[in-house]
């Protein structure tokens, strides 16, 4: 049985796009890689005070591992937990070592500009949604396998998702949630092939 069990509202994100949506406490929202090897940048910041949101860094002594895992939250930088993670039919791999892509990684990597990227995704999602929030702040990376090897080196390789894979998220402060389907094409992030993925929210 799945943890959401009525579907208020479902957003479909095309490959390289961002997304946004205002979310309440108790509020599930789940997040499908619809073809697979695809990750999803999240990001969810405080209605209350924007300027509290979800920190990567924040939320890893908070729960003693690299990233969550089902029972686990997340934390904002007031170490507050803003969402939970409640299911996950995926592989689990959910990063949250790594910034977002943005214009200076693909010219770092040789791409040619423009070249559509997470970080101008979430500014344009804050404007859309009036939000004053400036500066460069650190996705949730879902769906992505930025493997850690023993020795301290890490490896960017292909996500394991199948198409379909999800998880599922519980709000637990009144929220923003951005999120951007990685358009990353330069390396194995997105398996070589960015795609189209799904967010819903319900109940
Ligand atoms: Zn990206």
């Amino acid at each position: 049985m799945s943890a959401m069990t009525t579907v208020e509202q479902t957003v479909y994100i095309p490959a390289g796009m961002g997304a946004s949506v205002s979310v309440s406490e108790g509020t599930l929202i789940r997040l499908t890689d619809l073809y697979g090897q695809q990750p999803i940048d999240f990001w969810a910041f405080c209605q209350e005070d924007p300027w509290e949101f979800l920190s990567p860094e924040h939320t890893r002594p908070s729960i003693m591992k690299l990233y969550p895992g089902v029972g686990d939250s997340a934390f904002t930088n007031f170490r507050r937990p803003i969402v939970t993670l409640v299911e996950d039919n995926s592989p689990g791999q959910h990063d949250m070592q790594f910034a977002a892509c943005d214009r200076a990684r693909y010219i770092e990597l040789g791409a040619s500009l423009p070249h559509a990227n997470c970080q101008d995704n979430l500014h344009l999602e804050l404007q859309k949604l009036n939000l004053d929030v400036r500066g460069v702040i650190q996705p949730w990376n879902l769906f992505t396998n930025f493997f850690i090897n023993p020795d301290g080196t890490f490896s960017i390789k292909a996500p394991s998702t199948q198409p379909g894979d999800n998880c599922t998220l519980r709000v637990d402060i009144n929220c923003y949630i951005i999120i951007s389907a990685c358009p990353q094409d330069m390396n194995d992030t997105c398996g070589g092939n960015p795609t189209d993925v799904q967010m819903e929210i319900g109940r």
